[in-house]
């Protein structure tokens, strides 16, 4: 741990120049993200396999749910597992047996495995293959890796919905379809189906969905659009199944949003007259939204810190349509398949980074003082404590920033920490 391994300065896959980091991270793991995928799919269950941490981890992330069942447990490794004297494919089968007595109606499966066990190599996959063909189709058993070995949390999902992929049935005819791909709140994702309806795109499917039991069929004719910039794998594993990309920055934010539904429209050939009619609305209406923070936000510096791989579109909407100054704007990993809309739309003279080496991340946010840093919680306090204001960037997981209709509350997340620290100041001098 701590070994500071920096690094690398170049021109990324044709993007911007960025200096790679290898060193300490304090990133959550892709176990997190269970805690909006399975509010996602609501007719699937997440097992994980791994120690009492995970269990720790996903039980606090995602509250205690004292009125419903939970669709998420941990088979939890003791010290017997770890130190091979049991048979852990047996203890994971009979922990499996166990959720499907008390569901018998679920529709998928995942078995998500852990850094443990990563580490004592518990063959997941084979298993899920198993209960698979016990089940003769009636479940889908998928195995993927939440582990925190090498990752950041975020690619939890693109772990989970690349294991999917293959599950997704082939186009019995050729078919023109928009394939959503990114888990979106509910409320964002019905506004997004009503204006891709109001364009006369019909062929939509979003993914993952709210149920999992039938998954959108795909092929040729297939365009997807990443709803989130944190799917790289999904995107190629979809791509490798016919679909095409569509070249598009991320929904965040009024003029994101427009950009977003005008790469769908020109893939589908919507008239002009419609599309511009169809969106004046909504766009007019997130320009208005922003006004109020727009004030607040103006001319300040923002730092963004890697952790949850919005960093980049976050940064653009930023700059672009609050006026903030952007100093360094740093990523878990930079994806050139992902990212080739949004970087040359950030500001000059912004710094780059990739990965992490906390310590000196920490140094260069200590020198440059910028007004909010945009971190991971552990970071957040002690920078607080130093006087520094910051903003949790896994708050942005949780709220609905996607979309025309949320561009003022995504604004508002930023602005807040801003105005209380004015407030604070205000009350100091009285
Ligand atoms: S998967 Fe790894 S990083 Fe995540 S909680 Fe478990 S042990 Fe910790």
């Amino acid at each position: 741990m701590g070994a500071v391994l920096a690094t690398d300065v170049g021109r990324k896959d044709g993007g911007p120049d960025i200096t790679v980091e290898r060193g300490q991270r304090a990133v959550f793991c892709g176990l997190t993200s269970i805690v909006w995928l399975h509010r996602k799919i609501q007719d699937a269950f997440f097992l994980v396999v791994g120690s009492r941490t995970c269990a720790h981890l996903i039980q606090s992330a995602a509250g205690v749910m004292i009125f419903s069942e939970p669709r998420f447990a941990t088979a939890v490794l003791d010290d017997r597992d770890l130190a091979g004297m049991a048979d852990c494919s047996e203890e994971v089968e009979r922990m499996i047996a166990k959720v499907l007595q008390r569901r018998p109606n679920l529709k998928t499966l995942f078995l998500v495995s852990s850094c443990p066990s990563e580490v004592i190599k518990i063959d997941l996959e084979n298993i899920a293959k198993r209960y698979r063909e016990r089940s003769q189709g009636s479940l889908r058993v998928i195995s993927y890796s939440g582990s925190g070995i090498e990752t950041t949390f975020t690619q939890g999902e693109d772990s989970c919905l690349q294991n999917l992929v293959p599950e997704m049935p082939v186009h019995t005819v050729e078919k023109n379809q928009l394939l959503v791909v990114g888990s979106l709140p509910d409320i964002v994702e019905d506004q997004f189906a009503r204006l891709f309806g109001e364009l006369g795109i019909e062929e939509l499917n979003f993914f993952p969905g709210r149920q999992s039991e039938t998954l959108p069929s795909i092929g040729p004719g297939t365009r997807i659009l990443l709803a989130q910039p944190y799917l790289g794998e999904t995107a190629r594993a979809l791509i490798a199944r016919g679909a095409t990309l569509l070249a598009a920055p991320f929904p965040l934010g009024a003029e994101g949003s427009l950009a977003w539904f005008r790469a769908a429209a020109e893939s589908f050939n919507v008239p002009e007259d419609v599309f511009k009619s169809t969106m004046r609305a909504p766009f007019e209406r997130a320009q208005r939204s922003l006004e109020g923070c727009k004030e607040t936000l103006e001319n300040r510096r923002i730092a963004f810190l890697p952790d949850s791989q919005l960093e980049i579109p976050l940064a653009r909407f930023l700059s672009r349509e609050c006026g903030m100054v952007p100093t360094e704007v740093s990523t878990p990993f930079y994806d050139a398949l992902t990212m080739a809309q949004e970087a040359p739309l950030l500001p000059e003279g912004v710094e780059w980074f990739e990965g992490q080496d906390l310590d000196t991340a920490l140094d260069r946010v200590r020198a440059s003082r910028p007004d909010l840093t945009v971190c991971g919680m552990g970071i957040a306090n002690p920078l607080e404590a130093e006087g520094l204001r910051t903003k949790w960037s896994i708050e942005l997981m949780f709220s609905p920033i996607q979309g025309f209709d949320q561009a003022g509350d995504l604004a508002e997340l930023f602005a807040r920490p801003l105005r209380r620290q004015a407030r604070l100041e205000v009350g100091s001098w009285s």
